[in-house]
């Protein structure tokens, strides 16, 4: 079953004994909370009374607790990767009225435009001269982008080459989709698809979504479930903080994994938080009713983390550099760089793109600057693509699955496609400061052969045209 029509039928989201566990475990015993989180230091998933409790820690000390917790958790499974994407904006046309978001049909005073598939690639092509191996296409809901034409896009930015770069792996976020827009979608190659719920509270959505396909919640919440059911097994989930209480929709974040791994038997490769934003004559982004302060945002990135071991998380340039900075300690996995959301801003360096942006960005830095910043703080900034194109679901499954598979795979291949990153595209400040990093990663190999072997790799780079070793 791909979509629930009749409203009678209960979805997997449990309003009743989400309400109920939020308020009866409240004031948590300490002991329990370090039970639930020495069970998710074994890597397991939290279940939801588990994370009602995570929930309901308003005690410092507990709260300690969850940000210790979860800054081991991430060094222990994730150590210091951090995996770099830039968002292309394909065309901002919507037919939806979504009360937070600038490309609202009812927003007159947004400048509205497409990308031609030529255009898609002269993007593509800024992108890949700053030294991005992966893409995610954003696009509003507009019959123009229909499966067809998103799949087009992705063809094009696979086919753009330039330098010694292309793009490796191409990423959606879009509408959702039939099943067969799905498998068109999916021919043409991409890694994951995501379609945020925005939130889990039906009453709510019903509110902020008034007219347009996605007043719908069921054929949203139902939308990766159709994803799966035409052939895509690495899909993303997010909910969009503010319009809701953040504790449901955490818990209904929480309640969508656990679905996914019920009926398909992986979870969602990863999830998206995002805080509103303001945006162009968008009021409801300037107040929204729910304010996820900086404290709460921690808090809720710590208890993900933790409640989800598994799972990638995705902090985007939405948030202002100081939080981002932060936040990598607790565990966010991949972060986007040097991002620009103007449509057609790479390429043209419109000054003006704001008028056609969705929201304001928090974090303007260049890529360069981006990874200068992360390597200064010893992070391993990676564009390794490695295992989506070695067929299954994305890394994180691979990480876990396969015992060692990090230190054997992920690793290397990071710092590999960090010195291709080094060779061919940083400043000579950022390149000292990743060489840096490389240098002291390359001392933490014990093993000699596949040290060797990495050292080769990394010779042909700086000596040879070869790449994606
Ligand atoms: N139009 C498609 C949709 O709504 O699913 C995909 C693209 S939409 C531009 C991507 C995401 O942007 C939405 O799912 C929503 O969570 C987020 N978004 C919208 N308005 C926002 C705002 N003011 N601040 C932050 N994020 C916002
Ligand atoms: Fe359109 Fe997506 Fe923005 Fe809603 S969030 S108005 S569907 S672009």
């Amino acid at each position: 079953m791909f979509y629930i029509k009749d409203s009678k039928t209960k979805t997997f989201i449990d309003d009743e004994k989400i309400s109920t566990l939020l308020q009866e475990n409240i004031n948590p015993d300490p002991k329990r909370v370090e039970d639930i989180i020495q069970k998710s230091l074994d890597k397991n998933r939290l279940n939801l009374e588990e994370m009602s409790y995570l929930l309901n820690c308003e005690d410092e000390r507990l709260e300690n607790m969850i940000f210790d917790g979860a800054k081991k958790l991430k060094e222990k499974v994730y150590g210091n990767r951090i995996v770099l994407f830039a968002p292309m904006y394909i065309g901002n046309e919507c037919i939806n009225d979504c009360e937070y978001c600038g490309f609202r049909v009812s927003n007159k005073e947004i400048f509205r435009n497409s990308l031609s598939i030529d255009e898609v690639k002269q993007e593509t092509k800024a992108l890949i001269d700053r030294g991005h191996k992966r893409l995610i296409l954003v696009y509003g809901e507009h019959p123009m982008y229909d499966a067809k034409f998103i799949a087009k896009t992705v063809e094009a930015v696979y086919s753009v080459k330039s330098g010694h770069g292309n793009i490796r792996r191409v990423n959606i976020n879009a509408a959702p989709q039939t099943i067969e827009g799905f498998k068109i979608i999916h021919d043409a190659g991409i890694g994951t698809f995501q379609v945020f719920q925005e939130t889990y509270h039906e009453k709510t959505f019903k509110k902020i979504h008034p007219r347009g396909p996605k007043s719908s919640y069921r054929w949203r919440l139902y939308s990766l479930d159709r994803a799966f059911g035409a052939g895509i097994d690495d899909v993303g989930i997010g909910a969009l903080f503010g319009m809701y209480d953040w504790k449901y929709e955490m818990m209904g974040l929480l309640s969508h994994a656990i679905h996914f791994e019920e009926r398909f038997n992986v979870g969602p490769h990863t999830i998206s938080f995002p805080r509103i934003e303001p945006a162009l004559n968008t009021p409801v982004s300037e107040r929204p009713p729910y304010i996820v302060d900086d404290k709460k945002f921690k808090k809720l990135v710590a208890i993900l983390r933790l409640a989800v071991p598994y799972t990638g998380l995705i902090l985007t340039a939405r948030e202002p550099i100081s939080i981002r900075n932060d936040l990598m300690e607790f565990g966010v996995s991949q972060i986007d760089a040097g991002s620009n959301i103007g449509v057609g801003a790479y390429s043209t360096q419109d000054k003006e793109s704001y008028k056609k942006s969705q929201f304001v960005l928090g974090d303007q830095r260049s890529l360069d600057e981006v990874i200068k910043q992360l390597t200064d703080n010893n992070f391993l900034p990676s564009f390794c693509t490695g295992c989506y194109r070695l067929g299954r679901t994305g890394e994180h499954f691979m990480e876990f699955a396969i015992p060692g598979f990090v230190k054997r795979f992920c690793t290397p291949n990071a710092i590999s496609t960090l010195m291709e990153y080094v060779v061919d595209y940083a400043s000579d400040e950022t390149k000292n400061s990743c060489l840096k990093v490389i240098n002291n990663e390359l001392k933490g190999i014990k093993d000699i052969n596949m040290k060797e072997k990495l050292l080769s790799n990394l010779e042909k780079i700086k000596s040879t045209d070869q790449r994606d070793l």
